[in-house]
């Protein structure tokens, strides 16, 4: 028998999803990697999982989309699990800008020059670069393996077509990315890190695998059918700190104080957020705001956790 919340929650959503959904309107479909622009601008779609296997679900929550920075959050885990704080920690802060309270000083100026937090790409790409495996190719497939087993989903794949856009578009990234090996924070080949970070990035999910991810870390790591332990307590409360502090990026305050949950936007459109020992959600809406976060997405989450009185501050 589902819980009387998760009842009520499921006859609300469609409510909240139309309400929810004129926000798109203001919001644009990201661009700067090609094949993410054919994604429907007016799209929205959330499922909601609790540990029993209640699900609560509305709008387009059957669309497939891919993780992009979503990702971060798991290849984080599994770094750390390779690796220990310790080795991840010297390489990558732990602070929304890094700078002190008073600082005028960017990225570039401050020493030593490693990246501010694991959720913004220069930490991201970082963080990929630790994960073990002796190939780019065994490291990305050990990061599909890792996922498949937090999404209880043995079919989660690489979208090869937003993989190679991607490649062919990294300018940017590139950039980023041997601005790092100049300062030694990167010790293994560029490419070969890039690679493997646009695989992650690629990764096919719908709101459903999102939802159970999530609920994955709302548990502490456990897994909600089996009862096994997949990720150690102490990462699992690194990854929602970083997303409660870093998730939205530069919007992260801001979430915290409407929504005030731990979340992980991408620029496909996706989010990934929880309610503490109690719901994993997964969340889509392609229109993104100026900050990068789905437009929709943000608000329908505003309005549940008013609604539902879910914010943990
Ligand atoms: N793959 C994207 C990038 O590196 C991820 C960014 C995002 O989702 N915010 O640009």
């Amino acid at each position: 028998m589902s819980s009387v919340e998760i009842e009520m929650i499921r006859n609300q959503l469609p409510g909240w999803i139309k309400a929810s959904l004129p926000y798109a309107a203001s919001g644009e479909v990201a661009s700067y990697i090609p094949e993410l622009s054919k994604a429907p601008p007016d799209a929205l779609g959330i499922t909601l999982l609790d540990a029993n296997g209640d699900v609560a679900t509305a709008g387009d929550c059957h669309m497939h989309f891919t993780m992009q920075s979503i990702s971060k959050v798991f290849t984080l885990i599994l770094s750390l699990m390779d690796n220990g704080e310790d080795a991840v920690f010297r390489k990558v802060g732990m602070e929304p800008t890094g700078d002190n309270f008073n600082s005028m000083l960017k990225l570039e100026l401050v020493r030593p020059g490693i990246p501010f937090n694991p959720m913004i790409n220069a930490g991201a790409i970082t963080v990929t670069s630790l994960i073990h495996g002796s190939s780019p190719q065994e490291k990305i497939e050990r990061i599909l393996h890792f996922f498949r087993k937090i999404a209880g989903n043995d079919r989660l794949r690489y979208d090869m077509d937003v993989y190679q856009s991607e490649l062919e578009n990294a300018n940017l990234n590139r950039s980023i990315a041997y601005f790092l090996k100049e300062n030694g924070v990167l010790e293994t080949p560029v490419e070969e890190i890039l690679d493997v970070y646009i695989h992650h990035c690629s990764i096919l999910v719908n709101c459903a695998d999102l939802a159970r991810m999530a609920l994955v870390l709302a548990l502490g790591g456990i897994d909600p059918q089996t009862g096994k332990q997949l990720i150690p307590r102490r990462y699992v409360r690194i990854a929602r700190t970083f997303m409660t502090t870093c998730g939205m990026y530069n919007a992260s305050g801001e979430f915290a104080i409407d929504v005030g949950l731990p979340a992980k936007s991408g620029v496909s459109g996706g989010i990934m957020t929880l309610v503490p020992g109690r719901y994993g959600i997964g969340v889509v809406g392609p229109a993104l705001n100026d900050k990068g976060n789905s437009q929709a997405g943000v608000q329908l989450l505003e309005m549940i956790s008013k609604e539902m009185e879910w914010s943990m501050f």
